[in-house]
Formats: structure tokens, sequence, C-alpha cells
């Protein structure tokens, strides 16, 4: 059974199959089916001998096909539903009762085919010719009811219509369901491919704005957010104030308790500060143990506030081996017609301040 649905979609379903090809075969498999039930009622009707003769020659060919390699039926797939619109059908409609018959119900299946296997405007034309082809048939069998072969009594009649319109109807749902279902399934991949390209975006985005250790941003950001924030239109820059951090005594701390635990306590440190910022408020790594943050839309005593109490924070993070740590701040406003140089140069005049004054303080200016 596995051999059988492996060999199916290998050959006539599989995903990995053309659209059209796999739709095709849907078609193809239900025009076979209906054509051996319609073969075999019309030749138990005994309608007209050139009819049933034809559809078995027509069934015959079409098991053929099912064998032939597949490079060559997928070659075949148009030419052969056009062969089945254009003359298949139309023949079987004079060889089954004209429109007392059911062949027109047939064309309808077919005729949605061609929506989905031809494109532009050879869609448009053969739909045109077909819808042309079918009025010519009436009109002629009309005109002329000498051509067609009639159904033998009206009991044939009531069959060949019941099982007609059934195979019609439950085919074109088989190939509506398929097209629909075909149809989400891809949605459903290109939402989930999306998905992973956006995922992918915020990934480099990351990468190329946040420094590896910390998590927080880096220099490159930073220039870019000063670089913004500095445009007078953007806001006035007396609302921007800008602190240079650097922790005392850092390279004490890495001999004395090793390279390792230095990193674990710049993690520590910028935790620290992070949870006294707001929002919109921005810390970056400039390198080693120095940090700028940037404040946005601040009064000065309020940044001198926010300072004082990261530098409290920072005294107060305790450590398993009970080591300690201070950090020294310069803290300045950014003034009008300032660039990002000039702001941080400031921002670190009042750090060597600190430094100098003994560290472990924040020294703004002004
Ligand atoms: P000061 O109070 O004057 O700032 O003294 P300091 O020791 O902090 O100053 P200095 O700038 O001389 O030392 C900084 C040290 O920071 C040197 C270096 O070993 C260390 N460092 C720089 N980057 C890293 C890092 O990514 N991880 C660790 N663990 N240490 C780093
Ligand atoms: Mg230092
Ligand atoms: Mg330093």
């Amino acid at each position: 059974m596995n051999r059988i649905a492996s060999f199916m979609n290998r050959m006539y379903f599989g995903k990995a199959l053309p659209f059209n090809y796999r739709i095709y075969m849907i078609f193809f498999f239900e025009c076979l089916v209906i054509s051996i039930i319609s073969a075999t009622t019309n030749t138990l009707l005994q309608k007209g001998l050139y009819g049933v003769v034809f559809q078995w020659s027509f069934i015959v060919f079409n098991v053929i096909i099912l064998f032939i390699p597949i490079k060559w039926r997928m070659a075949l797939t148009r030419p052969l539903l056009l062969f089945v619109l254009f003359f298949y059908i139309p023949f079987l409609f004079f060889q089954t009762a004209g429109y007392d018959g059911t062949a027109g119900l047939f064309s309808i299946l077919a005729c949605f085919l061609l929506t989905i296997m031809f494109i532009g405007k050879t869609r448009v034309l053969l739909i045109i010719a077909n819808i042309v082809l079918w009025l010519c048939i009436c009109t002629l069998s009309y005109l002329y009811p000498n051509i067609i072969v009639p159904h033998g009594s009206r009991q044939a009649d009531f069959f060949d219509y019941i099982v007609a319109l059934t195979l019609a109807l439950s085919g074109i749902a088989i190939l509506g369901v398929y097209v629909k279902n075909t149809f989400e399934e891809e949605q459903r991949r290109i939402h989930g491919l999306l998905k992973s390209e956006e995922d992918t975006n915020k990934k480099l985005e990351e990468l190329t704005n946040r420094d590896p250790l910390t998590g927080t941003y880096n220099r490159r950001f930073l220039s870019n957010f000063l670089e913004v924030k500095l445009q007078p239109e953007i806001q006035p820059p007396k609302d921007l104030c800008v602190m240079a951090l650097d922790i005392d005594h850092f390279k004490q701390i890495n001999d004395t308790w090793g390279h390792g635990f230095g990193d674990e306590a710049l993690v520590r440190f910028t935790t620290a500060i992070q949870d006294n910022l707001r929002k919109d408020d921005i810390l970056a790594r400039l390198g080693g143990e120095e940090f700028i943050v940037v404040l946005n839309q601040i009064e000065f005593p309020k940044a001198k506030e926010i300072a004082e109490r990261i530098r409290k924070a920072v005294s107060e993070i305790t450590f398993h081996n009970g080591a300690r740590m201070t950090v020294s701040i310069g803290l300045v406003q950014a003034e009008p017609g300032e660039g990002e140089d000039d702001v941080l140069k400031r921002a670190d005049k009042c750090l060597y301040h600190a430094k100098n004054a003994g560290r472990n303080r924040v020294v703004s200016n002004p």
C-alpha cells in the first residue's frame, strides 16, 4: 500500500511536482473514472456506435499515458486538456443526446481547469473560443436535430443525468478543494519564510548595534543615536544629558579575581545601571570598562539625581567572593549647536575630574 502511495506521489501528486501538473493529474483521473462509467453506461444503453468506440479508445489511450515517462506526460497536459475540451466532449455531445444529454456538464469541469492551466491572453482567448464553440454546437444541434444520437428512453435520460451530475459536481468540488488547500499551504509557507527573514534581520541588527558581552549598545549605535538626537529640530539640546562612566581600578579587579570575574562584574555593572534608566534612555559601551549613558527629555537636576543613583547602585553590588566595585561619572547637558564629539569630550573631562577628586563620585557641568 505504501509503495503504491509513494509511486503515486512520485509520478502524479507529490508536492515536488509543479502545481499545474498535479492539478491536471487530478482532472486526468477524474476524467478517466467519468469516461469509464459513462462508456459503460453508453455501451449498455447501446448509444451511437462511434461514441462508444471513441470513448473506449480514449480510455485506452489515457491508461497508456499513465505509464509513459513523466517528462512526456508533463508535456502532454495542455494539449490533452485542449483535446478534451474542444473535441472529445463536443463529439460526445452529438453522440449522447445533445443538450438533452450531459456532455455539456463536463465541459464546465474542463473549463475550470482551463483557467488554471493557461495564463494571460491565451487563457482569455481559449475561454472565449470555448464559449463560442458551445454556442455553435447548440445552435447546430437545434437547427439539425438529426445529427444528434438521441437517448433510447426516458429512463436512460434519467439514469444518464443523475450519474453525470453527481460525477461533474464531485469532480469540480475536488478540484476546488485542491486549489484552495494548495493556496493556503503556500500562504503558510510564505508566512514562515517572511517570519524567519524578519528574525534574521533582527539578529543582524543586534549584531551591528550591540556589545556581545554586556548586551548594551555599542559605539556605532551611540554615534548614530547622538547624531540624530543633537539635531535641533528633533528636540531642544538642553533636554539631553550625557554621562561618561568609568569603573574605578578595574585593572585591579581583573588582577585580583581574574579576567573571567572581570567580565561577570561588567555584566552586573550594566544591569545595575539599566535598572536605574527609563525606557528611552541609552546605555552604550565605548570599550573596556568605559560606558556612556544618554538621558532623554530630562532636566539637569533630575539627571544629576539619576547619576547619583547609579553611582550608589554600583557601589552596592555584592559578589559571591566579597569583591566591591565603584564607578566615577562625568555628567553634562548638551548645549545648542554642540556635536557628538563636543558633548562626549565635555563629559569625559568631568569624568577625569571625578577620578582626580578621589573616584566613586559624580562631577557635573555646569
Ligand atoms: P581607573 O580607576 O583609573 O579607571 O583605573 P582602571 O584600572 O579602571 O583603569 P584602566 O583603564 O587602566 O584599566 C582598565 C582595565 O579594564 C584594563 C583591562 O584589563 C580591563 N578591561 C578592558 N576591557 C575588558 C573586558 O572586556 N573584560 C575584562 N575582564 N576586563 C577588561
Ligand atoms: Mg577604569
Ligand atoms: Mg578606563
